[in-house]
């Protein structure tokens, strides 16, 4: 009996491989999502859910977020299952003097490139929340930012893509080797799959994926620890950060205790919808190992203390672990790859997939359907930007 020959198999479904498997099949291309586990068991179940530009480097980096924003909206419209899409917008808030004037010249910036930026003051901050700290000077906002629940908007994909669009759905399959001939053939634990066009969308296990075919990928997993807050009273209603949050976050330096610099420690304060709410984070390399590391909780929670002080007598229900797929130019990799024709790279997104995940399955559906212009400029993100013989270590 001959197996099927699909036009493209997408590897991974995390949020990125779901965004990509649903505009593929959307195009009209004949499209099957192979996943290891079950959709949104990786790095997509263990995260927050945030689509901020507030965190975004000015220029390339903040234009993707706003694509990507926009296009959320309009699944928001789509897609049949809701995925607690709420569009309240962000803060960031400083610790001290010297953040604010640096707050204050991030959103100059940002407004110039015609961004919704604002400045907030004490007062502003204040009237946010009761429970912040009386001393924080100020922060900034982003108007246009979101906040949805990842696992949810990925089962909300895969409904509207298998029911709408005919994409055929591989769980409990772990891809174990591809051959290329003609096209591909992809081994999975689950039986083989044949496909002409393959995309890897397997975030930080992305490089195993591409070691079959002797490809090196320069991706590394970046560890985040986050704690999960009983609901009480709600603490707000939109998503926070600190300003340290981007020094961490695009490595720069920044004035902070041992422990809060050992750690990558910087405040994030995500409300759910049920209004538990998710404090985080962490940065750190230490390879696979998912296990929690009390000395990263404790230097969370005071960090929250720092900005929430009457967050002491909450109840911190649970914390959990995820990988960000770290590259590093702080970019992620959605590209053809010239040495294997017909294989795509959808992955690298560090600690903005949920936020990027409409905008790079739109493109990769794009850079697969070989449009001549395509949603966003490719060129940044091309797989060839990093040099051949560099693999991070
Ligand atoms: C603590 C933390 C907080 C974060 N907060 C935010 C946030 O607020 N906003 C934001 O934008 N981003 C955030 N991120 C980043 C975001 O979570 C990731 O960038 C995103 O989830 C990556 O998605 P992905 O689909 O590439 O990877 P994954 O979700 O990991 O999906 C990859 C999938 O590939 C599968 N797979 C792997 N190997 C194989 C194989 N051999 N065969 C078949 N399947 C395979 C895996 O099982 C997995 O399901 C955060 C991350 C962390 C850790």
């Amino acid at each position: 009996m001959s197996t099927k020959n699909y036009e493209v198999a997408v590897i991974g479904g995390g949020i990125v491989g779901c965004a990509v498997a649903y505009y593929i099949a959307e195009s009209g291309l004949d499209c099957i999502l192979i996943e290891k586990n079950d959709i949104a068991s990786g790095t997509s179940s263990r995260c927050d859910g945030n689509l901020t530009i507030v965190d975004k480097d000015p220029g390339f980096d903040s234009h993707m977020s706003l694509v990507s924003q926009e296009l959320i909206e309009d699944l928001h419209h789509k897609l049949n299952l809701p995925f607690e899409y709420r569009k309240h917008g962000s803060i960031l808030v400083c610790d001290n003097d010297d953040e604010m004037q640096a707050a204050a010249d991030w959103v100059k910036t940002q407004r110039e490139s015609g961004l919704k930026f604002n400045v907030l003051d004490q007062k502003d901050i204040r009237n946010e929340s009761p429970f912040f700290a009386h001393d924080i000077p100020g922060g900034l906002e982003c108007e246009t930012d979101s906040l949805i629940n990842p696992y949810l908007f990925c089962y909300s994909l895969i409904e509207k893509a298998q029911g709408s669009f005919g994409l055929d759905v591989k769980i409990q399959a772990e891809v174990t080797n591809i051959i290329k001939d003609d096209d591909f053939t992809i081994e999975t634990t689950n039986g083989n799959v044949r496909a002409k066009k393959v995309v890897n969308a397997a975030g930080v296990w992305a490089p195993f994926i591409g070691k079959m075919l002797d490809l090196d990928i320069p991706i590394i997993p970046r560890k985040g620890h986050i704690l999960v807050g009983s609901r009480q009273e709600p603490v707000m209603m939109r998503n926070v950060m600190e300003f340290g949050y981007l020094m961490n976050k695009f490595g720069r330096e920044r004035i902070a205790d041992e422990r809060t610099a050992e750690h990558g420690v910087a405040l994030v304060l995500e409300p759910t919808e049920s209004q538990n709410f998710l404090l985080g984070s962490s940065r750190q390399f230490v390879g696979y190992d998912s296990s929690i590391d009390i000395q990263v909780i404790q230097t969370i929670a005071k960090r929250g203390l720092r900005f929430f002080p009457k967050m002491d007598d909450f109840k911190i229900i649970r914390s959990y672990t995820g990988f960000r797929p770290f590259t590093e130019d702080n970019l992620p990799i959605v590209s053809d790859v010239e040495e294997v024709p017909g294989f795509y790279i959808a992955a690298g997104h560090e600690g903005d997939g949920i936020c990027l995940a409409p905008v790079t399955g739109k493109l990769t559906a794009d850079i697969v359907n070989e449009k001549s212009e395509t949603i966003i400029p490719k060129e940044p993100l091309r797989f060839n930007r990093f040099e051949k013989s560099k693999v991070l270590s």
